[in-house]
């Protein structure tokens, strides 16, 4: 009961994910997983890892200059919507990769960065339901014409995203790289201090220095954080471009981790990255649902917006009002069940 409460409400707060994304303000207190690191920790290709597909788009410098909101929602079929046209089901990642391209290039076209989000969703057997933002990664220089100030740009941009207490942290950190020199472990603890809403995961530890490894990070003891570490390896830049495919990925990671860490299957590898993530953005819209049961803003924001569209005449207020009014319905469901819930435990003691 409980668990098909939870999976009622993740359904319902991708719907006001979308329903609010122009609205900033308030699609920033839904909870979501926010993926940050440095420019080429591996952030991407922890994100495709996730979907089980490749579909961002690749190259040198900063590739993402838009926030991607990312909902992943398992289906016995395999395609993606974007919520900027949503006529259209991509079956083609080629072209899901495209599409990102355009969006992006047409809000910016001049190679700048904007905080306004690019929303689509993932249908498809693999995936396990949840939503992950992807970011563009921190940057110290700018690079041919971007603005000078392009550093505090990307900081501000992405504390925008992590600030809010609802938003769960991915910190991505090369295994070779020095904890103590995290970029991504820098700004997550400016806004979560004590590490309760951090989950780091390393990547590249197949890269690390001979005779080194990363097994007392993924213990937790150097840099502790409450929701810990998952390690993980995926494809170098030469599997890439000579085309190993995500299954033979999957596997050489598997293979890699049966070899060099035996007794840490429980902290590595994508399977336990996608279960480990799963679960604890459940947790975490549990653990915060008072706080977006009493949707402070909420009610005014939608009214305010409703009003504009009828003024304008448009016909889209009816749905806004139809995912609130669910919206509402399913917080007061998973309340009721939590309840229940609790009063059987009481029960029980
Ligand atoms: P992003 O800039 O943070 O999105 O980083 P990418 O995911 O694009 O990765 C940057 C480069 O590192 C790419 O060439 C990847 O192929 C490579 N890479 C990422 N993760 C790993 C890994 O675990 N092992 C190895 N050997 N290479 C990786
Ligand atoms: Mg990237």
């Amino acid at each position: 009961l409980l668990i098909s409460g939870m999976k009622q409400l993740v359904e319902v707060i991708n719907k006001l994910q979308d329903a609010f994304s122009c609205t900033c303000s308030l699609h920033l207190q839904l909870p979501m997983i926010a993926v940050v690191g440095g420019q080429s920790a591996g952030k991407s290709s922890v994100i495709e890892a996730i979907a089980g597909r490749d579909f961002l788009p690749r190259g040198t410098g900063t590739v993402t200059r838009r926030p991607l909101i990312l909902q992943m929602i398992p289906d016995a079929k395999e395609y993606v919507e974007f919520l900027h046209q949503p006529e259209t089901k991509f079956t083609d990642f080629e072209a899901v990769r495209k599409e990102i391209q355009e969006a992006t290039d047409k809000e910016v076209p001049d190679k700048a960065i904007s905080s306004r989000p690019i929303n689509l969703r993932l249908y498809s057997p693999y995936v396990l339901q949840l939503t992950l933002v992807d970011l563009p990664g921190l940057t110290k220089n700018p690079v041919n014409d971007q603005p000078t100030n392009i550093e505090q740009l990307l900081r501000d941009m992405i504390l925008e995203y992590i600030e809010p207490e609802n938003t769960l942290i991915l910190a991505v950190i090369p295994a070779p790289e020095d904890l103590a020199n995290s970029d991504a472990l820098k700004l997550a603890r400016q806004v979560d201090p004590a590490g309760e809403r951090t989950i780091g995961v390393l990547t590249k530890l197949d890269l690390m220095d001979r005779g080194t490894d990363a097994r007392e990070v993924l213990e937790n003891k150097i840099i502790p954080l409450k929701r810990g570490y998952v390690g993980v390896v995926n494809r170098s830049q030469a599997d890439i471009t000579g085309g190993k495919s995500m299954k033979a990925a999957r596997e050489a990671e598997e293979a890699f981790f049966k070899e060099n860490y035996k007794n840490l299957t429980g902290r590595v590898g994508t399977k336990v990255l996608q279960q480990v993530l799963n679960r604890q953005l459940e947790e975490h819209i549990r653990e915060k649902l008072p706080g977006i049961r009493s949707f402070p803003n909420l009610k005014q924001e939608v009214l305010i917006r409703v009003m504009e569209q009828l003024r304008r005449n448009e016909s889209s207020c009816k749905e806004l009002l139809d995912t609130y009014l669910e919206a509402e319905c399913a917080f007061m469901n998973t309340n009721h069940i939590l309840m229940k819930r609790s009063d059987v435990l009481a029960e029980a003691d």
